[in-house]
């Protein structure tokens, strides 16, 4: 079967792309070991200037690859060209900071010297999603080939222009032949890939199925992942919050990205003095974006990525209503060509409802009412993910409580969740393990090898 690019905005199929071989990807799997070698043994200095080079081109082409980003999987152009400049950000970032991250690490015993050495381990692949197909790639790539690890790219299947496009610019900006390679496959040839040798890593952005089929597969192969899942945060609203800014922040929050962002705010729970005024806010704001076609720069929200998105969020509308929860605006399926949907805010959600627990992963935010800081954080913790959370309040006690006992990777005080490359990020619970960015996201895939030297 071949592997489809689709326009969500029409639904009109852009290309098909046959899947590669197995022998053909046997072939680039050695390849890619083979490129690690030669990589470890280049200087940092080396390396960095051919990553300089990946966010120049990022930068340069910005406009011409937003435009394909849009096409593939529907975000608005504005925020492609946001996301790849992000992206140029983070590849000079671990340009600028991997010799730094990856030092010697002296540690005082009775020996002559000893120390932690971070060395790369080899061939790494990456199973990345399509919701942000040129940052979630470059936050792994540009730290781990700064390591000596090279990369094997499955993206997702609807997104293989991004992908092709992005092996590309990593071989015009000087790197060796191997070093980024794209493997033009679909999930069911991930195993085979993982069970390769040359393979000594796997990481994963995406569901929870998905995360947990690599980790199961990796585990029999004892080799290290990181898994990047999904979340359901919380966005906490107290009564000495700014209101008006907590409600502008959480529109976006929610509805960056057509809503489907892995870290957006999906629950807002919100303090019972102030419940009907940030209500009101929030409602006045979701009612005024506009949607469309993604490629105006007026557009605040596109289309879903798939006609299945659309159908699995007007199911989770559908049933939490059946449940007894109430809408407040929107959240409705746009009828003409697309996969349009209408944001919107639901309340008085009961426990029994899908999306009381589910990740909502299109643009509709779960409105919840609490008497307490204290409720407001066990209700934050009353969900099976534990990726990111934000609270909005100016007491310094509640904003401790918060960040000692949301059970979550991150927790965002009068700001919205975001990831940031000198930040570490990742989540707990089904959000997956390991972190990404910083330093701990180049050592995740690094053998910290102990070293101890004696007379
Ligand atoms: P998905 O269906 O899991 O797809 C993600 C990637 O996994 C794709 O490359 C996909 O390939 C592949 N895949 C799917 N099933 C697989 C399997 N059984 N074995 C191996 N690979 C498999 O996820 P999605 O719907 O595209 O992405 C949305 C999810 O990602 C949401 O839950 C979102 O919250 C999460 N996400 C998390 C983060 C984070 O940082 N925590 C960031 C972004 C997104 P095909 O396309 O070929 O199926």
């Amino acid at each position: 079967m071949p592997i489809v690019s689709r326009n969500p905005s029409t639904g009109e199929i852009i290309k098909q792309f046959e899947s590669y071989s197995d022998e053909c990807v046997d072939k680039l799997l050695l390849k890619s070991y083979s490129a690690h070698k030669k990589l470890k043994k280049i200087s940092f200095n080396k390396r960095a200037v051919c990553m300089m080079a990946v966010a120049r081109i990022l930068n340069t082409e910005s406009e011409k690859l937003g435009k394909i980003l849009t096409q593939e999987m529907g975000k608005t152009h504005t925020s492609a060209i946001a996301e790849i400049k992000k992206s140029a950000l983070g590849a000079e970032h671990y340009a600028i900071t991997a010799e730094d991250y990856m030092a010697d690490d002296i540690i005082k015993t009775n020996a002559l010297k000893s120390y932690r050495s971070y060395q790369p381990i080899g061939p790494i692949l990456a199973v990345m999603p399509w919701n942000y197909p040129v940052w979630q790639v470059i936050r792994f790539a540009a730290p781990a080939i700064m390591a000596g690890n090279t990369v094997l790219l499955k993206h997702a299947s609807n997104v293989t222009q991004c992908a092709l496009y992005l092996e590309d610019i990593f071989k015009r900006a000087g790197f060796h032949d191997g070093v980024f390679q794209t493997l033009i496959i679909p999930s069911s040839k991930v195993e085979r890939v993982l069970r390769n040798e040359n393979v000594r890593a796997a990481t994963l952005t995406g569901s929870e199925i998905a995360g947990s089929s690599v980790a199961a597969i990796c585990g029999q192969e004892i080799k290290p992942t990181v898994l990047e899942l999904g979340g359901s945060d919380a966005f906490i609203v107290m009564p000495s919050a700014d209101l008006e800014k907590a409600a502008a922040v959480g529109t976006t929050a929610r509805t960056q990205n057509n809503g489907q962002s892995c870290i957006a705010a999906k629950r807002f729970i919100v303090h019972a003095e102030v419940y009907e005024v940030f209500k009101e806010k929030l409602v006045r704001n979701f009612a005024a974006l506009k949607i469309g076609d993604p490629m105006k720069p007026e557009t605040d929200i596109g289309p879903l990525v798939s006609q299945s998105s659309l159908n699995e969020v007007e199911d989770q509308v559908k049933n939490a209503l059946d449940c007894g929860a109430e809408l407040l605006c929107g959240g409705k399926a746009i009828k003409g060509q697309g996969y349009f949907f209408q944001p919107g805010i639901i309340e008085k959600i009961p426990k029994s409802a899908r999306i009381y627990s589910e990740e909502i992963f299109a643009p509709v935010a779960g409105l919840y009412e609490v008497n307490s800081i204290e409720e407001a954080i066990e209700l934050a913790n009353d969900s099976p993910f534990g990726l990111g959370s934000s609270i909005w309040t100016s007491e310094l006690d509640e904003q401790k409580q918060a960040i000692d006992d949301i059970e979550a990777g991150a927790t965002f005080v009068n700001a919205m969740t975001s990831s940031d490359p000198r930040l570490p990020f990742g989540g707990i619970k089904r959000s997956g393990y390991g972190r990404e960015l910083a330093a701990e996201g180049l050592r995740a895939f690094c053998n910290i090898k102990t070293v101890s030297i004696h007379e």
